[in-house]
């Protein structure tokens, strides 16, 4: 008899469901035999404009060097954030994407007999880190689909060592204010860490949202973390951080792989932290698409929760599932939120104008062909 694996695991892995990503391009094209050319993907929160050019003429630059280890201390990016938020280098900790600063996290402070509280409807990495470290997670009910905040606090004990909050939040694209973060640090315990999550936030800046790296030196106990994989466009490559006290970061470092940021990620970084004309081409191209698509959508009769990101949760009922399939079908790929608690709903990427008006055609016909 074969040895069953899965049972031999620590339990909390046993629990565990992997993290279900948005379906790449080139497996809805071998699933259905379409052409690659001919599907659009706005499943996973991605950059519609392409890579920078500055990106790309700085990663050729770092292709001579492939045979050497990264710089394990990320130096120069870390130096470039630094400079750019005025920080101290020894708050910041480079992460293989935030996904991995979320990880970091998780393995320094959780363990069982621990809990970490975060809301529903959050990002799906909260509870998968959280059980991964033995941790239980005290899922708090949501409210208008955001986080409620006070909520989350009641549901702080002696037992929880991390709150994780996302501004704005994904998969919903809501979002809190200033006076509600300020409330809600002022009152989580000292000793109690806040994983502020802003993936996001350079598409919300100029707006009501909060900045966390100003909260900074207040709350010692305060994690921001931050990516290159959205507004700056590097996806692919995995780089994000954790602004921090000095402190904290000291401990994370501890549990963080010696070379988890490769030497084109880092190269990467610096020359997207420098390239304010594609963050803004970013910003401005999401702004145009969001009110692109909230246009379409209300011409269609559709409902969808207000979004400070680059994707909109959209309303479908029912028929969600069915129109998923539809659209899929048409080389159209939207991501679908019932795993996280979302039957009715459809999360769709802010595409570039061309794929914006392509969905809504699709989206359109599915519709008539449904009713
Ligand atoms: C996309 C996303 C991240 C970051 O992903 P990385 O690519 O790992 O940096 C983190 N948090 C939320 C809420 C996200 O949606």
């Amino acid at each position: 008899m074969s040895c069953d694996f899965l049972q031999l695991a620590r339990t909390p892995v046993q629990q565990l469901s992997p993290y279900v990503p948005g379906k790449p391009v080139e497996e809805l094209a071998r699933e259905l035999d379409l052409n690659p050319a001919d599907i659009i993907k706005l499943a996973s929160n991605e950059n519609p404009l392409g890579p920078s050019p500055k990106v790309l003429e700085a990663i050729e630059k770092a292709l001579p060097e492939l045979t050497r280890y990264p710089d394990g201390n990320g130096f120069a990016l870390k130096q470039a954030l630094a400079a750019h938020y005025g920080l101290d280098m020894a708050q910041i900790t480079l992460g293989n994407g935030s996904n991995d600063v979320l990880e970091l996290v998780a393995k320094a402070w959780l363990e069982p007999g621990h809990n970490a509280v975060f809301s529903q409807y959050a990002f799906a990495v909260y509870p998968i880190a959280t059980l991964a470290a033995g941790a239980e997670c005290r899922e708090v009910p949501a409210k208008d689909h955001g986080h409620d905040l006070d909520a989350m606090l009641a549901a702080i004990d002696a037992d929880t060592r991390v709150v994780f909050i996302a501004n704005p939040n994904n998969p919903t694209g809501t979002w809190f204010d200033i006076s509600a973060l300020e409330a809600f640090l002022d009152a989580v315990p000292e000793q109690v860490l806040v994983v502020l999550d802003e993936a996001y936030i350079e598409y919300a800046s100029g707006s009501e949202l909060p900045n966390g790296v100003k909260y900074l030196s207040r709350y010692p106990n305060l994690i921001v973390s931050r990516t290159f994989s959205k507004a700056y466009g590097l996806a692919a490559l995995r780089v994000g951080y954790a602004l921090s006290s000095p402190r904290v970061a000291e401990v994370l470092n501890r549990v963080r792989q010696p070379f988890n940021v490769n030497s084109l990620a880092l190269a990467a970084a610096c020359a997207a932290l420098e390239d304010e004309d594609y963050l803004f081409r970013s910003r401005l191209a999401n702004d145009q698409g969001m009110e692109q698509l909230e246009t379409g959508l209300e011409a269609l009769g559709l409902e969808w929760i207000a979004s400070k990101g680059n994707f909109i949760a959209v309303r479908f009922g029912p028929d969600a599932a069915a129109i998923n399939q539809a659209l899929l079908e048409k080389g159209v790929i939207v991501r679908p939120v019932a795993g996280y608690g979302m039957p009715e709903y459809l999360r769709v990427s802010i595409g570039t104008h061309e794929e914006n008006a392509r969905f809504l055609g699709v989206l359109k016909q599915v519709l008539v062909n449904d009713a």
